[in-house]
């Protein structure tokens, strides 16, 4: 037997069935998609783990969860002021950002985005170096700024160790960036000798951090009760205030810190095959035809770059079977990569307004014309698909709310996939009540958090710098 509040999230996460008057091709569907659904008791079951490798993970023993420390103390308290200087690299741009901070608040912006050229994303480190310094100067400048004192803030969204706040030494490239020669080495060192080399600015590099970090830290001043933040980008990823006394990897002196960010690094989760229990036979493809295979494996379950692809997994397997487009398999379905996360959030819209014009559209750019079975079956992988993402976030984020144990959370998120999906943060927020109903917590969108927090940090850096001189 269930228990009731047991059986109430089993039923709220459950997607009604498959709408079509041909029983047998209904069943045959739901078949091949019944690997994708939760029950309540796999959802506790993944809490567990997630909860055993979060512990795993702080206490230094082999995880898939990093647990990062990243020396960040504490969170902007309204008295931040000044000119800051922030990078950002890793996201879809690099930008160079002159921040003015008054009363914690940003009340200034000018920002440049520039190219890098994909020889300088792969090949050595040493020239990619040298042009973001040349780009720093060149903004520096172009500011009128040269001779100023400026603090800088580097948000370097690319896994790391970090042994200080001003150290983040690479685990590994992702995304489109690839320089082996600096795997292992120190980002902030190579971006300080960088601009030291050139001379022509009076730029100080204080600390680094991840957009993640820099999300809660810009949720935080917008809403004090902030400590965690989250990313749902082309990325996936989550960080929290935990409490300094638990955290057993500290490298440099403490100094009576109370809390600080420990960075999950949750696109990794279940790399050690952890969640091997949810994998569906349409994950196992999705992975196959990623760029780095049998690693991000929760990220490939939930973020924006995978969860097109998975979805095109499985229209591409439906079809094949002939239970959907059965007039021909359209070969440019078959093209891996074809179908963009963008998509599902178009078609969830239709979904939600009971329509299907957006649906037509996107089938319309593989030279499909669906009949109005088919327009249904597309409707509801994209609805399966975007469930189970939500459902996994919010299963981490309610095992994080208990671990926390605080009164009230703010949970400051930032990325496309949750700005522009018609539905996951209406899902988060009912899914994550229902796992954990005695949490008081609210989703906050942080805008720029991978700007705006590098400014934010570079501005706490300083604080602690001066307080103990
Ligand atoms: P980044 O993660 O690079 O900092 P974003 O947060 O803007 O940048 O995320 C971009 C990713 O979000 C894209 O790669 C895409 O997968 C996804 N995305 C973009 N637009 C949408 C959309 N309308 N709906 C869902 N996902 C989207
Ligand atoms: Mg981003």
């Amino acid at each position: 037997m269930m228990v009731p509040s047991e059986r109430a999230l089993h039923e709220a996460i459950q997607v009604s069935p498959l709408d079509l008057p041909d029983d047998v091709k209904r069943q045959k569907i739901e078949n091949l998609l019944a690997q994708m659904r939760l029950s309540a008791a796999t959802a506790r079951k993944i809490q567990d783990v997630f909860r055993s490798e979060m512990n795993k993970g702080i206490h230094q023993q082999p995880s898939s969860l990093q647990m990062e420390n990243t020396y960040i103390p504490e969170l902007p308290d309204g008295t931040e002021e000044g000119l800051f200087l922030a990078l950002d690299l890793g996201g879809t741009n690099f930008r160079v950002l002159l921040l003015e901070l008054v009363n914690g608040v940003v009340v200034r912006e000018d920002v440049k985005k520039y190219h890098i050229d994909a020889h300088l994303r792969t090949g050595s480190g040493m020239p990619l170096f040298e042009y973001l310094a040349e780009c720093v100067s060149n903004f520096v400048i172009s500011e009128g700024l040269q001779d100023v004192e400026l603090p800088l803030g580097f948000t370097f969204s690319f896994p790391m160790i970090q042994h200080s706040l001003e150290t983040g030494i690479l685990v590994t490239w992702t995304k489109s960036f690839n320089c082996p020669d600096v795997v292992n080495k120190d980002a902030v060192q190579l971006l300080k000798d960088a601009i030291a080399r050139r001379g022509d600015t009076r730029v100080n590099v204080l600390a680094v951090l991840n957009d993640t970090t820099g999300t809660l830290l810009q949720g935080a001043t917008q809403d004090p009760n902030t400590a965690i933040g989250l990313i749902l980008g082309t990325g996936s990823n989550a960080c929290y205030l935990e409490r300094a006394d638990k955290v057993e990897h500290w490298e440099p002196e403490r100094h009576g810190e109370r809390e600080v960010i420990i960075d999950i690094e949750w696109g990794a989760f279940g790399d050690n095959g952890v969640l091997d229990f949810i994998k569906t036979d349409f994950d196992r493809e999705n992975d196959a035809n990623s760029l780095l295979v049998n690693s991000f494996t929760f990220e490939k379950y939930i973020s924006g770059k995978y969860l097109g692809e998975f979805v095109r997994v499985i229209l591409a397997k439906l079809s094949k079977d002939g239970l959907l487009f059965t007039r021909q398999v359209p070969e440019s379905l078959l093209l891996v990569g074809s179908f963009l996360t963008d998509y599902i959030s178009l078609i969830e819209q239709d979904t939600v307004n009971g329509s299907s014009v957006h649906t037509k559209e996107v089938l319309a750019k593989f030279n499909i014309i669906p009949d109005e079975e088919d327009l249904k079956i597309v409707q509801y992988v994209c609805e399966l698909a975007s469930n189970r993402a939500a459902l996994l976030v919010s299963i981490c984020v309610a095992t994080l709310l208990d671990h926390m144990e605080r009164e009230e959370v703010t949970i400051a998120v930032d990325g496309s996939l949750y700005k522009h999906h018609p539905r996951f943060e209406n899902w988060m927020n009912q899914y994550i009540t229902l796992l954990t109903p005695a949490r008081k917590f609210k989703l906050i969108h942080a805008q720029d958090g991978s700007g705006k927090g590098a400014a934010i940090v570079a501005a706490i850096a300083l604080r602690i710098k001066k307080r103990l001189e």
